[in-house]
């Protein structure tokens, strides 16, 4: 690659219509004034690997990844961070000048600028988290949420199972309720997460019970499509701060951003505004 080249970054899943990343990065691109370019890239599964050998010699510094490749993209990589070790996925990856590949989770980062930005006074420590669902974004959040401290964290799905093993994975701090009682649980919370899919357009909404919820808990869906989710609505009926799901996915694109443009770019009104179109 020439000294010359412009920076050239993108969105890899399969499909990759729906991804609103190259909005996102573009936006900020113009914002800064800098030269480079974002794009979409519908990889097939078994196109993956040779795609991301042949990126960084075609003037790409990096990608973020999404559905189906985190899990690939993460063995893929010559290096890893901790996070993205620890969450089992990568949804960033920095091309290195050596042409080796860096992965990095920042899902996790993510959700927790988005909550502390929503919800400045929640503080991690004070008590009890509750979260809902065990999949891929569950990891993420549970991650963060051991991460900055939080006591003691009710996790609930539908699968049993599969919440066993995150807690098996993330610790003492977890224990499992199981998903037809899960609203007897709220009401000891001081933070509620919906990391399902339920509520989201197209999905069953989430029917746990929430007449337990607590005045002045936060409550925060990772679902963004609709933005103000049932179980947002009924948080802030009860009293409660509710944290909407798109900031999650505005702050998880700074630090990717940053690596592959030099600038560290700022989650505004106006980013929100441009992405919900
Ligand atoms: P996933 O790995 O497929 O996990 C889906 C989760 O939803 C599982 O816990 C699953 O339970 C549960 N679920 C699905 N249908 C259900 C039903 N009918 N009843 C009860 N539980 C049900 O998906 P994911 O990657 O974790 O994503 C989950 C949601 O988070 C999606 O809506 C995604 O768009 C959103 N998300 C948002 C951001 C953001 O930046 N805001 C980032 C990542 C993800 P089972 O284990 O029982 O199947």
């Amino acid at each position: 690659m020439s000294g010359k080249q412009i920076p050239l970054a993108g969105v890899i899943g399969h499909p990759i219509s729906h991804s609103k990343s190259p909005i996102l990065h573009g936006h900020w691109l113009k914002t800064y004034g800098l030269a480079g370019h974002y794009i979409p890239m519908d990889v097939a599964p078994d196109d993956l690997e040779a795609v991301l050998r042949t990126l960084p010699k075609a003037g790409f510094v990096g990608a973020n990844i999404t559905v189906p490749h985190k899990e690939v993209a993460l063995d893929l990589a010559d290096t890893a961070s901790d996070r993205a070790r620890q969450i089992g996925a990568a949804n960033t990856l920095v091309f290195q000048p050596d042409g080796s590949i860096h992965a990095d989770n920042t899902d996790g980062y993510g959700f927790m600028q988005n909550l502390r930005s929503g919800a400045p006074d929640w503080i991690p420590a004070d008590g009890p988290a509750v979260v809902f669902g065990a999949g891929g974004a569950a990891r993420a959040v549970l991650q963060a949420l051991v991460d900055a401290g939080v006591p003691e964290i009710l996790l609930t799905n539908r699968t049993r199972s599969r919440a066993d093993r995150l807690k098996e994975e993330f610790g003492t701090t977890i224990t499992v309720v199981d998903w037809l009682k899960a609203g007897n649980v709220v009401e000891d919370a001081e933070l509620v997460v919906n990391t399902s899919s339920l509520g989201m357009h197209g999905q069953p909404e989430l029917r746990v019970p929430l007449d337990g919820l607590q005045p002045g808990a936060v409550v925060t869906d990772l679902v963004y499509a609709p933005l103000k989710t049932r179980l947002l609505e009924t948080a802030e009926q009860a009293g409660c701060t509710p944290v909407d799901g798109l900031g999650m996915l505005l702050h998880q694109a700074v630090p990717g951003f940053e690596s592959w443009f030099g600038v560290r770019p700022e989650v505004t009104s106006d980013l929100r505004a441009a992405v919900l179109g």
